[in-house]
This record gives C-alpha cells, structure tokens and sequence, in this order.
C-alpha cells in the first residue's frame, strides 16, 4: 500500500516545554490512524505540524512520496483542526456556501456532502438550531469541500452524546471505506479500537508503540486471582501452562493469555492441588484497557 504521510524525528519545543520527542510514524493510504494518548501527550502538537500550523524544532514529514506540504498538497487535506466559523443565524447550506468560497473550492459539492455527513433534509435549517452532533457533522461537511484524500481529525467526538458519538464514528468508517485515510487524535482506547484501522500511542511526547490497532493492542486474556498468601501465590503461578506474562499486585497476581487460552477451571484445580486457597479469580475483558495502562503507565 502506499503511504500517504511519513514523519521522521520530529521533535518539538515550545520554549523549554518539549511537545514531541523524535516522533517517526509511516501512514498507509486508505486507513484509520489514531493517534493516542492522554491529555497533554502532544497528539494536537502533532495533528498542527502535519497541517503546517506548527514549524517542528527538528525533523521532517512528506506527504505521498516525496512531496513537501505545500499549497497543493494542502488542498489534498482536509482538517477539523482550524474550527471552522459557523454562523449561527444562517442555514448550513448558506454555512458551507461561504466555507467553500473561503477556500476556493468545493461549492458544487455542497449538496453530495451534506447528504454525506446525513444533514441534507435540515441543509435549510438554521445552524444555531443544529445539536452538537449536527454542528460536528457540518464541520466535517465542511472538511470534505474539495474532495480531499486526506482527513486529520482531533477528537472528533469529543463533547457529544452516546448517539452523537455513534454517528461521527459511523461517518469516519464510512469515508474510510470510500478510500480517504483518516488520521485521528483520541485520548480514548475504547474509541480508537472501535474505529481505527492503526494506532500510534505518544506519552509525554514519545511515541511508545504504532502500528495496526489487532497487533499493538492484541486481546489477551486477563486472570486476576488473590489468596491470603500472594508471595506463595506469585511463586506457583509461575508454572501456570501457558501464561504470555505474570506479575504481582499488592493484593493479586495477574495472568496473562492469549485471548480464549485461559482456563479458570484448570487455574482453581492447579492451586488446589498445591494447598493454595484462592480467595477470588476472576476472569477479565477488560485487557485493552489494561495494556493501554500498562503501556502508558
Ligand atoms: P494533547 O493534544 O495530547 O493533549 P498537546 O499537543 O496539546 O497534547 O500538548 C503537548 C504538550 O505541549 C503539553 O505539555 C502542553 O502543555 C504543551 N503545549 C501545547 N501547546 C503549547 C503552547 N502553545 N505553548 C506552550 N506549551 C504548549
């Protein structure tokens, strides 16, 4: 596949606050890339510097192959960064007449997008009358004037409602499917892993891991089993068949397996049969959640 943007080293201060640490990502046309990381870890310093709001201190990105961010590439792109001025007494027909006349481009495109992002029956409507989901939806309408390959979206969910959020995450699957590659700033796991394709997890500005979301966030198995004595406890379930990783908590041992490969009947009879009473075993889901925690602690 080919790629649509390559970072190298870029590296980022603002005075003597360091945003980005020697960031290198490949980004593959046609896909879903989230960007991840708490609040503060420099995924909207990042989203700025591919957009050309920001200068980086040091290191370069391309956009295609070899094709420095100029004007024309600009236009390749699209973004949800720069909010877009909405006027609150006018319809969004009206809105996005003036969207594309600021941008020069995309005024025959007014009614395809609106029909896109599901806002074409209320193109007449007042903008001020819009939900939060519709405004975000125009927004995107917005984005799409001018036909771009490229979106760079930062939390584009952020604020709405459960039904609202379900919408954007649909339309973001939907362009993707029409071939845009959408690159995407969360802080949420459980967002990037229902919508992206791959992911790039940055902790105070380093770049932790990157690569597609079933690989860096493989499903495992979680087991988390107590008993009164746990240095005992962590000891024997050492032997456990099949563990990827065991590690003690101050009050649990947690085991890891491959996803489907734990066996909590198998787990209770290999302690029993070594005098070992479990207080509790527990069986957990929740293992992305985890290894984002792990990886981010
Ligand atoms: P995120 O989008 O992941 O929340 P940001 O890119 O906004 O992270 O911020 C990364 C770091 O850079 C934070 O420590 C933040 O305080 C700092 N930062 C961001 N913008 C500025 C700025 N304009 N001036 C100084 N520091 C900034």
């Amino acid at each position: 596949m080919r790629n649509v943007l390559t970072i190298d080293s870029v590296t980022k201060y603002y005075g003597r606050v360091r945003a980005l640490n020697k960031v290198s990502l490949t980004i593959p046309a046609g896909c879903i890339y989230g960007i991840l990381g708490p609040n503060g870890s420099g995924k909207t310093t990042l989203l700025g510097i591919i957009m050309d709001i920001l200068k980086p201190t040091s290191g370069r990105y391309e956009f295609y192959e070899g094709e420095t961010p100029n004007h024309q590439v600009r236009k390749r792109i699209g973004t949800l960064l720069e909010t877009p001025n909405f006027y609150h007494y006018l319809s969004a027909e009206r809105n996005l007449r003036i969207a594309a006349e600021i941008k020069g481009r995309g005024a025959e495109q007014i009614g395809e997008v609106l029909s896109k992002v599901n806002l074409y029956e209320r193109r007449r409507s007042k903008f001020s009358t819009f939900s939060l989901g519709m405004k975000q939806r125009l927004a995107i309408a917005s984005a799409l004037l001018g036909d771009p390959d490229v979106l760079v979206f930062d939390e584009p969910v952020n604020g709405l409602d459960p039904e609202g959020i379900a919408e954007i995450r649909q339309l973001i699957k939907n362009l993707a499917g029409e071939g845009k590659t959408i690159i995407m700033a969360s802080h949420l796991l459980d967002e990037v892993e229902k919508v992206c394709s791959h992911v790039a997890i940055l902790k105070k500005g380093e770049l932790l891991t990157a690569g597609k979301v079933d690989e860096v966030l493989a499903n495992e198995d979680i087991v988390e089993v107590e008993a009164r004595d746990i240095a005992r406890l962590y000891e024997v379930m050492q032997g456990v068949n099949s563990t990827l990783r065991v590690y003690r908590e101050d009050n649990s041992v947690i085991l890891h397996f491959e996803q489907g490969a734990a066996d909590t009947e198998a787990i209770n009879k290999y302690c029993f049969d070594r005098n070992i009473t479990l207080t509790s075993l527990i069986l957990k889901n929740k293992s992305l959640e985890s290894k984002f925690l792990e990886i981010t602690k």
